[in-house]
This record gives structure tokens, C-alpha cells and sequence, in this order.
């Protein structure tokens, strides 16, 4: 993924909708787990791994649950990797907040069965972390396609990327 200036508005749209909810989430030991609505994965599945590598969409949750996407079709692709399409994603990001969706990662896919983060992917979320002090924690997924076999890897980065449990809800 290619460090690309990501938004000042995004500063709008964190927190709120989330905050007085319950939380379902628990930690086992070092692994954090979270809920996805299975439409949402399906969507996933049927868009960035049926498209070129280093491609690329948003997501958004309510209550702790995965239940927005948005795949980011008129992504550019540049130097080999996803690289947003920022004024476009803003707005979407925009449009989420007004039905209670906080924006909360970045999904995208590697080649190679490469299924962590890369350095590329670190520097980006760190400053758009920075640049968008209201961004806490960032859920990042990452698509790899190795023999048509698709897999997604579940990370999130608080200080720093680590793996997490993600739960397929109905
Ligand atoms: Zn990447």
C-alpha cells in the first residue's frame, strides 16, 4: 500500500456511534477478537480477490461488528501497490457517519501469500494515525490468493500491528 495523504476528515468520523455501546469484544492473552457480518466477507471475497492484487477497499462497524464495506474500484494503481482513492473514500466515510458507521480499516490484498503487513503498509497507517488523532485503532485485512485458494488475515494496529480474531456473524 502506497503512503498517500488519507484525509483530515476522517477526524469527523471516529468515536461517537460506538462509544456507549457495550463492548462485545475480549481479549484472549495477546489476541483480540471482533465480529464480521458474513455479507460483508462474502463481499470481500467476490471483489478484491476477484481483482488484481494490491487492490484495495474501506470498512466500517457499529457495535464492535464489521458491517460495512466498500470496495475502492477507481483505486490507481501505482508502483505496484493499493493505493486509495482518498477524495472518494472520504466521502464515503462522510456518508457512514451519518448512519452511525464509524470507519475503522483498510483492506487490501498482497501477492505471494505475503499475509502480514508490510513496512510500506506501517508507515501509512502510523501517519494516518497521527494525522487523525480520533483514529485509536485501526483494523487491517489482508487478502492473499495462492493456488485460487483465498485467505484473510485479520490485523489491527493499536501501537503496532498485531494479529486478531475476527468472527463471521450472520
Ligand atoms: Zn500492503
Amino acid at each position: 500500500m502506497r503512503l498517500q495523504q488519507f484525509c483530515s476528515r476522517l477526524k469527523n468520523c471516529g468515536g461517537g456511534a460506538c462509544k456507549s455501546l457495550p463492548l462485545p469484544l475480549f481479549s484472549t492473552k495477546n489476541i483480540t477478537m471482533y465480529y464480521i457480518q458474513q455479507n460483508i466477507l462474502t463481499e470481500i471475497i467476490q471483489t478484491i480477490g476477484d481483482s488484481p492484487i494490491e487492490s484495495g477497499g474501506i470498512i466500517g462497524w457499529r457495535n464492535h461488528t464489521i458491517c460495512t464495506y466498500y470496495f475502492d474500484k477507481t483505486n490507481i494503481q501505482f508502483e505496484a501497490e493499493y493505493t486509495p482513492n482518498v477524495e472518494k473514500l472520504n466521502q464515503i466515510i462522510k456518508h457512514w457517519a451519518k448512519d452511525g458507521v464509524t470507519f475503522i480499516g483498510i483492506v487490501h490484498s498482497h501477492p505471494n501469500g505475503y499475509n502480514r503487513p508490510s513496512i510500506s503498509d506501517e508507515i501509512y497507517v502510523r501517519t494516518l494515525m497521527e494525522d487523525n488523532k480520533s483514529l485509536t485503532k485501526l483494523i487491517f485485512p489482508i487478502l492473499t490468493k495462492v493456488n485460487g485458494n483465498i485467505k484473510i488475515d485479520f490485523y489491527e494496529f493499536v501501537e503496532k500491528f498485531s494479529p486478531i480474531k475476527v468472527i463471521c456473524v450472520e
